[in-house]
């Protein structure tokens, strides 16, 4: 079976291929208001991809072209990138639009999203249809086709619990893939995408979510207590997969700047994993560390923790400092004006703090991109 749910009018596929030289080539475009950070960034050139055939006829001209061929780098929401002032690289932006459903049984339902549906809208979509699996990963910002990339998580559900296929662009090769879960090769918060930066551009994705509403995963945290209330409130036993979602929502509500009031990335530093017995010596001195056990005898070690203690809770280098409630966000406090360098100098010095206290090295979660549209890697922190 194969119904369209919600399709906009921009996700019809047509088969156009002459597209106005506006949207091919948008030059020198400011995308300081295209990134979350508000990092002061512009880009030599923009394509706007609302269809999949967009995309065919921008390669073929590309291809056809081997005197002018700019690098290439995709961008979505921006929620997870942190953009240099000169983007020296032609971005493609897939805004593909549209949910439809492929397959339904009794137990379940497959549905594709195009790559250029606001994922928060469509996890509150999925839920109101009665389509369950993705209510803990509520309010992760950006677009659907972007969540691949890095495997997006929370509240112990990850992307891969949930998805079936990827359909994506081989940019060198200019082939379309249909790539199944196990050739995403999906880690935390990692994938081949994020392995192989700038060569996939996803255009769909598949989910099977399944329709029993008992099925809820509300264990972390303090979502059992907040959900536990919503479903009391409506008179009922047990939380809904909708109760999960809003209490979700409410927490991380609490604990997240908002990006359009305080421009952030998320979490800025990933946790760092040491070693058991690091773990055990760094106990002695600093009883309340919080660190959470992993299998392979190694010890995730709170990021906020270790930036709090080394004092650096609403520290930094103005006008990049950590948030007053959540010091593993780094906040932006002259949005459109502040740039990469400034980033990398306050990430620095609260590295350098965190590793002259504890001799733990922090790494960055947000992806560097250098001014050719490539990524940086950890150049900037101890
Ligand atoms: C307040 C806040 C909270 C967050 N919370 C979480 C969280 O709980 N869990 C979590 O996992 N993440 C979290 N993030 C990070 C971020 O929201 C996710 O990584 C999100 O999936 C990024 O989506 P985006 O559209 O903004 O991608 P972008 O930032 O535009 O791109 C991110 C990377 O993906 C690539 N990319 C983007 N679109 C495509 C595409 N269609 N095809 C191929 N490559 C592509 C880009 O080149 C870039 O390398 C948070 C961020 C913020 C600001």
């Amino acid at each position: 079976m194969t119904s369209a749910v919600r399709l906009d009018s921009s996700a019809q596929q047509t088969m156009s291929t002459d597209l106005p030289p506006s949207l091919l080539d948008a030059k020198s475009v400011d995308l300081s208001h295209g990134n979350t950070m508000a990092l002061a960034c512009v880009a030599d050139s923009v394509v706007t991809l609302t269809d999949e055939a967009q995309l065919d006829s921008f390669m073929a001209s590309y291809a056809n072209n081997p005197e002018h061929q700019p690098s290439l780098f995709v961008l979505s929401g921006g929620s997870n990138v942190l953009l240099p002032a000169q983007l020296e690289a032609t971005v493609l932006q897939p805004q593909m639009r549209g949910i439809t459903m492929t397959a339904q049984t009794e137990r379940y339902v497959d549905i594709e999203v195009m790559a250029g549906e606001n994922w928060h809208d469509f996890v509150v979509y999925s839920v109101e249809q009665g389509w369950y699996g993705l209510e803990n990963l509520a309010l992760i910002p950006g677009l659907t086709g972007a969540a691949p990339v890095q495997n997006i998580g929370a509240y112990g559900v990850q992307l891969e619990d949930c998805l079936q296929y990827v359909r994506a662009y081989h940019l060198p090769t200019q082939t379309w893939h249909r790539l199944s879960l196990t050739d995403c090769q999906f880690g935390y918060r990692d994938s081949v995408f994020k392995r192989t930066p700038n060569t996939w551009l996803i255009s769909r994705v598949g989910f099977r979510l399944h329709t029993d509403a008992s099925k809820i995963l509300a264990s972390y945290g303090d979502v059992q207590t907040v959900a536990q209330r919503y479903a009391e409130q409506k008179n009922r036993l047990q939380p809904t997969p909708a109760d999960v979602m809003q209490a979700i929502i409410d927490i991380r509500q609490q604990k997240l700047p908002d990006p359009k009031q305080l421009p952030n990335c998320g979490s800025f530093f990933q946790n760092p994993i040491i070693s058991q017995a690091q773990f055990a010596t760094l106990q002695q001195t600093y009883p309340t560390i919080v660190g959470y056990p992993i299998p392979d005898a190694t010890v995730k070690v709170a990021a906020g923790w270790l930036i709090e203690q080394a004092g650096l809770k609403g520290g930094g280098i103005v006008p990049i400092v950590t948030h007053q409630q959540q010091a593993l966000v780094l906040t932006n406090h002259s949005p459109y004006q502040a740039t990469q360098d400034d980033v990398a100098t306050a990430q620095y010095y609260i590295a350098a703090h965190v590793y002259e206290k504890f001799a733990i090295q922090l790494s960055r979660e947000p992806v560097w991109i250098n001014a050719d549209g490539s990524i940086g890697y950890d150049e900037h922190v101890v």
